[in-house]
């Protein structure tokens, strides 16, 4: 792929990081140290949405300023997306004097290439807050918006900018029909043609009487100083990140990760606004769904409450890594339960990897003083090793982030089962040198490989993994490469740390 700009989408500063976002930012950053380990040059952007009346009511109900709350938010998602290791490059916020110049900048592009694409319009209508849009029709169930049944609806009336989108139905739906990798997985490219051929309705891109966002660049025709309206706000950001002086990143981006309810705003007004501003589009945009806990999406509800931090503690970060893109398909809706995040670690951590690492660098130093030995005659894993490291690769490279994670543990299970079968411990004593070297020497490779697959769901534990195996520098550095053909002989090993302890019985 060579080069690779990914993006995530940016959240807004209206509250504390909850399992939705978390799973959005491991699983894109499971494919940027994928990506890394392919060699590509990566650059991973993250960021904050900090304009908009959500964020404006949320501050005035604490009673304090927009940019405070800003602030404070942006800070605790850092430490969160810290403390999981996501390896960004760059944290974009949209407050940032970089971002409002040059979001001002992308709207001017417009009004000079396309005149008409902007126009005044009374409107009115009802504006969900927590979706910061205009809603209608089946969009509105009992009065409420349908993605949030706990807010009031706004009915609105102003005279705005608007955009007319409306005149890019047909290019958009040229462009999702006739690259099927533009818009992923399939059934989001469904939903979203089905949406284009019903016609488009142009939107606003700016709102009155509201001052928390980016000034739109020029008034309306009474001589009204509006405010950019939020979207035409944060979807420039993966635009204007390239911006930034520290920035490497260059426009277009190959992939924007975002969660299946914004999938409209990143594959129709997006695409519609670099249209209108001659420039390029971005390469993929990937939609993921979205991760329950008791049956409720963002598990804010009084006693279905899933606090983040107890989920990371649990079994620490890169066990919940693991278990978030295990258990639940990077395509498609999941649920997280206490139950399976239990089963899996005990049974794919505890008892699979952790038991095969354990067991393996214990007989190295117990019949070769720790030094992994030249393959001699006798069995080996190597086909089952090759095997894995190509299905994980045929995954990874179509995003299928578990079936990645699934081909990594085939070959955990297959170790651990040629242990079982070759009984090292029984060619020891019967003294049958060449075959326990084979043994050992396969074991130790197929953990090599394993440390080198399971980096990017689980960067830390790959590590220390990588580290007991003798190996130098980063796991991250080895590559596919590395996976496809390990030469571990003489390499001095060591008895790592129980990489994952068995839970208490409670
Ligand atoms: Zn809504």
């Amino acid at each position: 792929m060579g080069r690779v700009y990914l993006t995530t989408a940016i959240d807004y500063a209206n509250g504390d990081p909850h399992l939705g976002h978390a799973f959005e930012k491991v699983g894109a950053d499971a494919i940027a140290r994928y990506r890394r380990l392919q060699g590509d040059e990566v650059w991973f952007l993250l960021g904050m949405d900090e304009h908009g009346q959500k964020v404006a009511q949320t501050a005035a109900d604490e009673g304090i300023a927009p940019e405070a709350l800003a602030e404070r938010v942006a800070g605790a998602f850092r430490t969160m997306w810290a403390r999981l290791g996501i390896s960004y490059d760059q944290f974009i916020r949209t407050t940032s004097e970089t971002h409002r110049t040059a979001v001002r900048e992308l709207i001017e592009r417009i009004f000079e290439r396309n005149p008409d694409d902007f126009y005044e319009r009374a409107y009115e209508g009802y504006y969900c807050v927590g979706c910061e849009a205009f809603k209608q029709g089946a969009e509105i169930v009992d009065g409420k918006c349908v993605l949030h049944p706990t807010r009031t609806l706004e009915w609105v009336r102003e005279r705005n900018w608007f955009f007319r989108l409306s005149r890019y139905q047909e290019s958009l739906i040229d462009l999702i029909e006739g690259n099927a990798e533009f818009l992923q997985p399939e059934s989001r490219r469904n939903e979203i043609l089905a949406f284009l051929r019903q016609g488009l309705e142009d939107i606003s891109a700016s709102r009155s009487r509201f001052s928390w966002g980016v000034p739109f660049p020029r008034p309306t025709s009474d001589g009204e100083q509006q405010t950019t309206y939020v979207w035409f706000d944060a979807l420039p950001n993966y635009w204007t990140a390239t911006r930034f002086a520290e920035s490497r990143a260059e426009w277009p981006a190959q992939l924007h990760v975002i969660g299946k309810d914004i999938t409209r705003f990143h594959t129709v007004i997006w695409p519609a606004m670099l249209m209108a501003a001659g420039l390029p589009l971005p390469e993929r945009v990937w939609a993921h769904g979205f991760v329950y806990f008791k049956g409720e999406r963002f598990s804010k509800s009084a006693g279905t409450r899933l606090d983040l931090s107890d989920a990371v503690g649990r079994f620490g970060p890169d066990a919940f890594r693991y278990f978030l893109l295990r258990e639940i398909p990077w395509d498609a809706d999941g649920s997280f339960t206490w139950e399976r995040f239990e089963e899996r670690y005990t049974s794919d951590l505890a008892d699979g990897l952790g038991n095969l690492a354990s067991r393996a660098l214990a007989m190295l130093a117990k019949y070769r003083e720790g030094v992994v030995p030249a393959a001699g005659e006798g069995p080996s894993l190597d086909a089952a090793g090759r095997g894995a490291v190509a299905a994980y690769v045929e995954a990874m490279d179509a995003f299928d982030l578990r079936g990645g994670a699934d081909a990594a543990w085939t070959l955990v299970s297959a170790a651990n089962l040629f242990v079982q079968q070759t009984a090292p411990w029984a060619l020891a004593k019967a003294g049958r040198e060449p075959e326990l070297d084979s043994v050992l020497a396969s074991v130790a490779a197929a953990l090599c490989r394993l440390a080198i697959l399971t980096s990017p769901f689980m960067p830390t534990k790959a590590q220390e993994l990588w580290e007991a195996l003798g190996q130098a520098g980063r796991v991250e550095s080895a590559g596919i490469r590395t996976a496809l053909d390990p030469a571990l002989a003489g390499a001095r090993t060591r008895k790592p740390e129980n990489l994952f302890p068995r839970p208490a019985t409670t």
